[in-house]
């Protein structure tokens, strides 16, 4: 179940990698698509090849909706990543909720990379990939990106922090033609 970005036409790679706003080091593939058909949420490969080493990669699904990625870096600018901080500590069913879901990340992370690894995963990669989390931090109680936590719920779900976010930026429609969106362009 190795990811592979060869499968994928050319068209749609060149407009994933547009979207990304930048050429991936390694391997992916598209896990959701907004309305309009373009692609939403990828999957990277979380453990590589680069210069004859295998590298851990863990922050490996990547929101790339432009409409998305605005109307998050809005909440961002606004102190939401210190609010959910701030709710983890205080909220214990909250967090709870939120180290569920970092465990079910690690699980397919570690399920993803065992696909693509030939042989057993050498142990430094499979620390780093049980022990982060979707952002790819160390610290379980940091929220770092909400960026990531939002890619996470689209792509698998049960993420308490991406369900807040969609609750508040509201789902892509198809009136949206999230793909069209220029990055850096005007707002929607
Ligand atoms: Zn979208």
């Amino acid at each position: 179940m190795a990811n592979n970005c060869l499968e994928m036409n050319g068209e749609e790679y060149k407009l994933a990698v547009q979207l990304l706003g930048r050429s991936p080091r390694m391997p992916f593939s598209v896990k959701t698509r907004c309305p309009d058909g373009s692609p939403q949420v990828l999957i990277a490969d979380p453990v590589f090849l680069e210069d004859g080493i295998w590298k851990p990669f863990p922050a490996f699904i990547w929101l790339v909706c432009p409409r998305l990625k605005l109307l998050v870096s809005d909440l961002e600018q606004a102190g939401y990543v210190r609010k959910y901080s701030q709710q983890l500590e205080e909220d214990a069913d909250f967090r709870e909720r939120f180290l569920r879901s970092q465990a079910q990340i690690s699980g397919i992370r570690l399920e993803l990379a065992r696909a693509i690894f030939p042989g057993e995963l050498p142990e430094h990669i499979k620390e780093i990939l049980l022990e982060t989390t979707v952002a790819g931090s160390r610290d379980f109680r940091g929220v770092k990106c909400l960026h990531s936590h939002l890619a996470h719920e689209l792509a698998y779900g049960g993420n308490p922090i991406g369900a807040e976010v969609i609750r508040i930026v509201g789902h892509c429609e198809k009136a949206h033609a999230c793909g069209s969106i220029k990055t850096g362009g005007s707002r929607i």
